[in-house]
Parts: C-alpha cells; sequence; structure tokens
C-alpha cells in the first residue's frame, strides 16, 4: 500500500484518524482472517458500481455465516469518505468482520492511493506465471468450505502466489486448477482472444464474480463483440491473440508474457484498449 490511508470511517464512530488501530486484537477478521470484503475503485470521488459491491459483500459474509452486513451503514460511511476526501481518484475498500467470538460484528470503510505505475504497466504489458492450485474445478464447485470465489480477509495464499510470481520473473500469476484449466488471477479475472471471440473462464469453476467481469461482459455484448465463457487449458491463452485480466483496481491489464511463451505479437493487444475504453466509459470518463 503507497503512503497512509486517504480516510477511514468505522461503524458507530464515523471518521476517524486511519493511522491509529480501531479494530479489536480478538476479532476474528485478526486472529482467523475470517472476515469479507470488498475492493472497488473511486473515479473523482464517485464509487464505481457500488451496490454491486455491496452484494457481493454480503453473499460472501453469508459463505462465512457471518451476520449480514450493515450495507446502509457501510454506505454512509462511503457517503461520508468521499465527502471529505472530494474528487479523488483512490482505492476502496469495505470491511465487515464477526467481531470476537459472539460478536459485534464491525464494519469499516478505508481509502487509499492508487497503486503507482498502472498505467506504465498498460503500456507495457504484464508477464503472468501459472501456478497451480492442489484442487480440481469439480472440487472447488463441490467444496463450498474452500471458499472458492467468496472475497473473504484469507489472502495471504493469493498474496503468496503473487510474490512467487514475481520470483519467476513475472508481474502477477494465473492460478490453474490440478487439471491445468485456467481459472483466475490473485486479484483479477482473466480473459483472452481468439478469432473474432472473447473468451473467459466461467464462474461455475469456482471463480469470482468480477465487478469488472460482469462490466466488460456487458460492453462487450452491447458492442457485439462475441464472448464465450467456458474451461480452458492454460494452452489456449498462451497460443492467444491476445489475453488481458480485469478488476477493480487495475482495470484492464493486457499480457503478454505467460510463463516462457510470448502472447500475440508480445505487444498490448487492441481488444484490451477497447475494453479499457469501454470500462472507463461504464465509469463515466
Ligand atoms: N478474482 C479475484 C480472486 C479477486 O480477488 C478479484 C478482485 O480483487 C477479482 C477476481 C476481480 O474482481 P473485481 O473486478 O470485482 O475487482
Amino acid at each position: 500500500m503507497a503512503g497512509d490511508p486517504l480516510a477511514l470511517a468505522v461503524l458507530g464512530r464515523g471518521l476517524v484518524d486511519p493511522t491509529m488501530p480501531w479494530l479489536r486484537a480478538d476479532d476474528e477478521a485478526v486472529l482467523r482472517g475470517r472476515a469479507a470484503f470488498e475492493t472497488l475503485r473511486v473515479y473523482t470521488g464517485r464509487p464505481f458500481r457500488l451496490a454491486a459491491h455491496l452484494e457481493r459483500l454480503t453473499g460472501s459474509a453469508s459463505v462465512l455465516e457471518l451476520s449480514p452486513p450493515d450495507t446502509a451503514g457501510l454506505s454512509g460511511l462511503v457517503a461520508a469518505t468521499l465527502d471529505h476526501l472530494g474528487d479523488v481518484d483512490a482505492v476502496m475498500r469495505l470491511v465487515w468482520t464477526p467481531g470476537p467470538d459472539g460478536g459485534p460484528p464491525s464494519g469499516f470503510v478505508l481509502v487509499t492511493p492508487l497503486p503507482a505505475g498502472l498505467d506504465a504497466m498498460r503500456a507495457r504489458g504484464i508477464a503472468l506465471a501459472s501456478l497451480q492450485l492442489a484442487t480440481g474445478a469439480a472440487v472447488r464447485q463441490a467444496s463450498p468450505w474452500l471458499l472458492a470465489g467468496v472475497k473473504s480477509t484469507s489472502y495471504a495464499v493469493n498474496m503468496a502466489a503473487q510474490a512467487e510470481a514475481r520470483r519467476r520473473g513475472a508481474d502477477d500469476a494465473v492460478f490453474l486448477s490440478l487439471d491445468g484449466t485456467a481459472l483466475e488471477c490473485p486479484t483479477s479475472n482473466v480473459w483472452f482472444v481468439a478469432g473474432d471471440v472473447l473468451h473467459t473462464p466461467a464462474l461455475d469453476l469456482g471463480i469470482l464474480a468480477g465487478v469488472t467481469r460482469e462490466t466488460l461482459l456487458a460492453a462487450a455484448s452491447a458492442a457485439g463483440i462475441p464472448v464465450e465463457e467456458g474451461a480452458y487449458p492454460r494452452e489456449r491463452l498462451a497460443a492467444a491473440q491476445e489475453v488481458f485480466t480485469s478488476s477493480s483496481v487495475r482495470e484492464v491489464m493486457p499480457v503478454v508474457r505467460l510463463d516462457e511463451d510470448v502472447v500475440g505479437d508480445g505487444r498490448p493487444g487492441p481488444m484490451s484498449a477497447r475494453m479499457q475504453a469501454a470500462l472507463r466509459a461504464a465509469a463515466g470518463g
């Protein structure tokens, strides 16, 4: 995280000093990584698709068997932080924790600066390292306790995957299931272009239903671009004309290398640029 947070608002307290601790040390979120969260992008003071993020937060809390998030209270905190900050471009996290064993739950909204260098990464394109998960897609689907597709604060595995990708000389990771099916990246969804068709792994593989993914699916449909959702081996990505990732923070990020394979002509392609423009248009800019 680059520098101090820009703002923090806590349920029951409102805006507080973002550099001070506000969570109980015995909160299950701290002791067990058992809490739900959302990360969304703020464009010139406007949160992008807040309702969709609150809905997904409620879904994650339900799978984690937390009490339902106070979405009205959290929306109030979002408004308070953005009133305070004005027309910022930033990253906003909504966090809902169970509190200590037996409650009460806590919720907060944290706003941080955008990571540096995203536009430079978009211009050059990124490299992905494929990392296998020790489960098959069918097991992920049939095992809700593995929390596939849930945004829980237990992201240590995802962060470890990104660290391993960097050790392998890549910028990010892409997870493969045991049988080599491409799933998603630690903090983004993945896409590829083959022929005229845009492809992305299907949600029933047990991946996160990205809000950006949903936005791009709608944009592609509106633009008459054919899209296929399915189960694709790593080799389909390696042989694609274009690969890109999508997420709230990094938006559309072209991929120019997958492990040792150069993707397409090794430069960011036109479809990723088109999808990035469509995302910005949906965000009102
Ligand atoms: N997949 C995973 C595992 C994620 O953590 C994220 C976002 O953090 C995404 C996909 C992309 O989701 P969104 O577009 O809602 O940011």
